[in-house]
């Protein structure tokens, strides 16, 4: 790495104590750029870099609100306005109860690039609360919903700052954010994506992230002339992200023998089958119960709880040709990454946000194998979000075809541009040079136009 490089990160360190997620972040960018900033110092003397590293703004708050047993409780609300050189803040959030500053300032930084790389006008943002929706009754996740919104809705707005979902935050609960929203403000308008059907959503947004992990998938297999069809592979998590990526691996004809949340994970040796699957988003999004429960269903299926005595993840250890980790930050460490590469794992496309450690990337980049970051592949999700507030903006909603098609373009323009940029910067076959670069110049010229702001 440049002394640059170093240097930069040593200062975010200091400067930033107690984000690591953050850190891990910016030094993954920072490696990247070093190939872009000895060619082009014009960045340097105009501190892009630093400037993207500095949120334009952060906005903590409390959220307080009443239980369902009249009893008070308070969490805490955050927004990052990251980025807005190219358009309005945009990027989804979070409800978990692991959330903090360092963990929402990681992901509005993956998201700056990530929006550039989808050829969509969206700056870069991330939000949250540390409030677990997990088991809570609907009424108590519209209460809190009300609460954050109430104070959210003072900082964003359709042209201003467009916040979708993430881990916590489905459909219910950004019907019951954009509800109060609009009461507050008296208007209706394209302010948060991942709407329902009936109230301004898009057809596709619900499968954009996993359907675009699984083309992003689809066109790095293709430059080594092979398809999904017939492949194994193994999924994380059982979400939003996990449950599209499988339904769209199953239509390419591959096989899904994984699935996980929290507490454990199933492996199905037969297959996930659209039948299975369905079991699964009833058991997720209908009873919101554990993925344990798969296997009183189908009994051929193993389900092995998580040891935290481990240190590797016994689901990345199965054989496979391809993973999608679809689950959260820092999923596959250094041991997962070398078990997936020696059991003949030959591609990873991340559903999930920044789910390999930088020790874990290091051993993909290094065996070589086809390893698209989630900055790229999992862009699918922003990207239909994007398609959204253009319908929103036009009054008028596109057919399921045209947004599929529309998704399938963006997944195919930002493989071409990882591929185009990892060349032009000599390391070929380098997807993370690829994305961070692809995704960095869009917006570093854009702030050369702008000046200093
Ligand atoms: P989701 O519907 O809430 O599902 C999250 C899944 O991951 C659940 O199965 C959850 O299990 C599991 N999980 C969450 N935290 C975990 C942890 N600490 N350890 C183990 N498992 C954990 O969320 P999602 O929308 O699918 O998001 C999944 C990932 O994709 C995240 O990294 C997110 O940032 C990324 N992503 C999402 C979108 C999108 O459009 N939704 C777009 C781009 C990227 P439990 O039920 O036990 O918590």
């Amino acid at each position: 790495m440049s002394q640059y490089a170093n240097d930069l990160i040593a200062e975010v360190k200091t400067k930033n104590p107690a984000e690591p997620e953050f850190h891990q972040a910016v030094q993954e960018v920072a490696e990247s750029l070093s190939l872009v900033l000895e060619r082009h110092p014009e960045y340097r003397t105009a501190r892009i870099l630093e400037r993207i590293i500095e949120p334009e703004r952060v906005i903590m708050f409390r959220v307080p609100w009443v239980d369902d047993q009249g009893e008070v409780r308070i969490n805490r609300g955050y927004r990052i306005e990251m980025n807005s050189a190219i358009g309005p803040y945009k990027g989804g959030l979070r409800f978990h109860p692991s959330v903090t500053l360092g963990i929402l300032k990681f992901l509005a930084f993956e998201q700056v690039f990530k929006n550039s790389l989808t050829t969509l006008p969206m700056g870069g943002g991330k939000g949250g609360s540390d409030f677990d929706p997990k088991g809570k009754s609907d009424l108590k996740v519209m209460r809190f919903c009300q609460a954050f919104m109430s104070e959210l809705s003072r900082h964003i707005g359709p042209d201003t700052d467009v916040p979708a979902g993430d881990i916590g935050v489905g459909g219910r609960e950004i019907g019951y954010l954009f509800g109060q929203y609009k009461k507050l403000r008296n208007e209706f308008t394209g302010v948060l994506t991942g709407k329902g059907l009936n109230w301004g959503g898009s057809l596709i947004r619900p499968e954009a992230t996993g359907y675009g992990a699984v083309y992003f998938a689809a066109e790095m297999l293709s430059t080594r002339g092979k398809t999904l069809e017939g492949k194994v592979c193994l999924v994380s998590g059982s979400g939003n992200v996990a449950q599209y990526t499988i339904e769209k691996i199953l239509q390419l004809g591959g096989k899904a023998v994984t699935v996980s949340d929290s507490d454990g994970y199933i492996y199905d040796e037969a297959g996930i089958t659209t039948e299975k699957l369905a079991a699964i988003m009833e058991l997720k999004n209908v009873r919101r119960e554990r993925i344990k429960e798969y296997t009183a269903k189908f009994k051929n299926a193993v389900y092995t709880p998580v040891n935290p005595k481990l240190d590797y993840n016994p689901l990345w250890s199965h054989k496979a040709d391809c993973a999608f980790p679809s689950a959260t930050q820092n999923e596959i460490n250094n041991k997962d990454a070398q078990n997936l590469v020696r059991n003949g794992a030959y591609l990873v496309a991340e559903g999930a946000n920044m789910p390999t450690t930088l020790e874990g990337v290091r051993v993909f980049l290094d065996a070589k194998i086809l390893y698209g970051p989630g900055k790229a592949a999992n862009a699918g999700g922003v990207a239909v979000s994007g398609l959204e507030m253009a319908q929103n903006s036009m009054r008028l909603p596109w057919t399921r075809d045209e947004v599929d098609n529309r998704l399938r373009m963006i997944m195919k323009s930002i493989h071409s541009t990882c591929v185009q940029m990892a060349d032009r910067f000599g390391t070929p076959g380098n997807y993370v040079n690829g994305a961070n670069i692809g995704g960095f110049l869009k917006v570093a010229d854009a702030m050369m136009d702008q000046g200093v702001v």
